[in-house]
């Protein structure tokens, strides 16, 4: 039997009786998820597995190297999936979440060999603005230290690409939108969150609070309105 066969079978014997109902639930009700992750597509971060999250609990869009660009007319996966999260589900918190050894930030770190793969290359040129800024900031840091340094960047870069998107900018302005910013350290199972108030990725752990990079909250440019 083919090892995808033999995988699915299972999938449908092994099913509790609780996982059945709660299946069906979801089909009779449709789902109602209430945080967007965008992950990297790498085999070794599975978003449910590291939020614990069931069925029907994680609205979730993953591609090479957890990249959003930034809003523009042109239609894309991501920009699609970003709208219908926040008009259509109206989700109230968007993780970016980027990885510990990503070959995405590695090809950025390091682009030889891109020219083979043109598509891979034209889509990491979202991610050009984490290199230059590790360059500009660290120049003098090693190989290793770099790629995690561009992770992390990248991570802030695509945060900021999201809040291009105007149902973002809309949510956050409105105070319904938090935004996350998290980097999955693979050895450990770590996630370091980014605190928006200190620039900083902190471990996630038991007893503190959890760090945002924006906190819901409502603000308004304009001071037509403040009485
Ligand atoms: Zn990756």
């Amino acid at each position: 039997m083919h090892e995808l066969l033999s995988r699915l079978t299972r999938f449908k014997e092994e099913l509790s009786p609780a996982q059945q109902a709660l299946y069906q639930n979801l089909a009779r009700h449709g789902q109602q998820p209430k945080t967007l992750i965008i992950s990297c597509a790498d085999s070794r971060v599975v978003p449910e597995q590291i939020i614990q999250a069931g069925p029907g609990e994680l609205f979730v869009c993953r591609n090479t190297g957890n990249i959003v660009p930034p809003f523009s007319q042109a239609n894309g996966g991501v920009t699609s999936t970003v709208e219908y999260a926040v008009m259509a589900l109206g989700v109230t918190d968007i993780i970016v979440c980027g990885h510990s050894d990503c070959g995405a930030m590695k090809a950025v770190a390091n682009p030889v060999g891109l020219e083979k793969i043109p598509n891979v290359a034209a889509w990491l040129h979202h991610s050009q603005v984490a290199a230059q800024v590790v360059e500009k900031c660290h120049p003098n840091i090693g190989p290793k230290e770099r790629v995690r340094a561009i992770c992390l960047e990248n991570v802030v870069a695509q945060l900021a690409h999201l809040r291009t998107h105007p149902s973002v900018a809309a949510g956050i302005a409105r105070g319904d939108i938090s935004l996350h910013g998290w980097f999955f350290d693979i050895g450990p199972g770590q996630i370091l969150a980014l605190d928006g108030a200190s620039g900083r990725f902190e471990p996630v752990t038991e007893g503190r609070s959890l760090p945002i990079a924006h906190k819901a909250e409502p603000r308004l440019a304009a001071d037509f309105c403040a009485t």
